[in-house]
């Protein structure tokens, strides 16, 4: 296929996106942008593939702007501003497929109407996902557009993992445990077996650990267990939402302090996690900087958070062999990696603390039972290479 592949993750305040060349067949990153701050005062900033900006623009005090303002500003303007260049297809990521959706799909009305009505299982996310795909196919009429599902890494989950335990006639009607964060675990199982093909085969924990955090339990590179669920709000304590939480918090709440649906949303999804416990901010970076007791105990929990589950994913595993950090903290934050190997330690995790503090590929000593990586993850030239294969295909 000639021509340019862009790929898309918009989000509800942000458009990440990443332009690649196809180079002997394979997508080669060319530039990466993001559109952020939208609904309060966008701007854009573009970097080449060395991470130099080559191209900025504000639209201060704009909040009126919706993504698809945005895109076509993007688009009437880039080609006056940026090497020219023919975009063949664009590919999406889309946070849920449901249980049709479980690979890649070049999207047509039929898939767009059918992924309409999977809103309501991800209401934060999927409405801004598809509002980009409706946006493209405007501003781009004929355009191939493939949409990438978070969810879909992990449809390989054994049934036991996937089930929740209500009454049947609730999984009939699609609640049951999906999985999210998948194109990142996809291109990180990709990447330790090209590293270690070995290791790839073995019990291995990814943990994505971003402002959104979860963990996947892999074997042999596919998902078997995840501390996400039915929506994002499961597992891990994250920036600002609230992870794996007694139901019966939420019923108290509602009966005895009258919180309604959309204060509930709020307060889980928005107010909580490390947010909600330091009182001051959802931004790992800061909670270290700062030396309130109440930053340092939400530091304190989110550690105890993941190393439990973590525990958890080994009971599916039946043991460990590796684990793997990514996404903004897993990448670069040796405090957190380190607390939260102290607390495996009992696995025989040692870690080697020159190579965590600099971020190494590979952190653990020699003599480690568990081989521990860093491996920095790349969810749109994950989405680029899904576009690149069904766009050539044609299917
Ligand atoms: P998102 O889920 O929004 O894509 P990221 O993967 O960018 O999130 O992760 C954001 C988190 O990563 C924030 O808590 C931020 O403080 C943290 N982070 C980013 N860089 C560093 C760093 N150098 N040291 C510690 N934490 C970092």
């Amino acid at each position: 296929m000639s021509g340019a592949i862009l790929s898309v993750n918009s989000g509800s305040s942000s458009i990440k996106f990443g332009l690649f060349d196809v180079v002997d067949g394979q997508p080669e990153l060319s530039a990466r942008g993001k559109l952020e701050k939208i609904g309060i005062s966008p701007r854009l900033e573009i970097r080449d593939r060395e991470d130099a900006t080559i191209a900025s623009r504000e639209w201060a005090g704009q909040s009126d702007l919706t993504h698809e303002d945005l895109l076509e500003n993007l688009f009437d303007w880039a080609p006056d501003n940026l090497p020219r260049r023919e975009i063949a297809a664009i590919g999406h990521r889309v946070v849920h497929g449901g249980t049709e959706f479980t690979r890649p799909i070049l999207i047509d009305d039929d898939a767009l109407e059918k992924l309409d009505g999977l809103c309501a299982l991800a209401p934060l996310h999927q409405p801004d996902n598809l509002a980009a795909i409706r946006a493209m196919a405007r501003l781009a009429p004929g355009m191939p557009q493939v949409a990438c599902f978070d969810t879909a890494f992990h449809a390989t989950m054994p049934a036991v993992a996937s089930r929740i335990a209500l009454p049947r006639r609730f999984a009939e009607q699609g609640i049951r445990r999906y999985g999210f964060h998948g194109l990142s675990y996809e291109y990180v199982a990709a990447r330790l077996h090209e590293l270690d093909p070995e290791l790839a085969r073995g019990r291995v924990i990814a943990a994505h650990l971003g402002n959104g955090a979860s963990m996947c339990a892999m074997l042999d590179g596919r998902s078997v267990d995840t501390t996400m669920g039915f929506t994002a709000l499961d597992g891990l304590v994250m920036g600002t939402r609230c992870g794996t939480l007694d139901p019966g918090v939420v019923l108290h709440l509602v009966q005895h302090e009258g919180l309604s649906a959309s204060e509930a949303e709020d307060l889980l999804y928005r107010e909580s996690g490390l947010l909600g416990l330091s009182a001051s901010s959802s931004d790992m970076r800061a909670l270290h900087a700062s030396e309130d007791p109440q930053a340092v105990e939400a530091v304190e929990t989110f550690v105890w958070s993941a190393a439990h589950h973590a525990a958890a994913l080994c009971a599916s595993l039946g043991g460990l062999d590796a684990m793997v950090f990514t996404a903004g903290i897993g990448e670069n934050d040796p405090l957190i990696r380190a607390a939260i190997a102290a607390r495996l330690e009992w696995l025989g995790v040692v870690v080697d603390e020159a190579a965590n503090q600099r971020n190494a590929q590979v952190i653990s000593a020699p003599q480690s039972k568990v081989a521990m990586l860093v491996i920095p993850t790349d969810e749109e030239s994950m989405i680029a290479r899904h576009t690149l294969s069904l766009a050539s295909a044609g299917v």
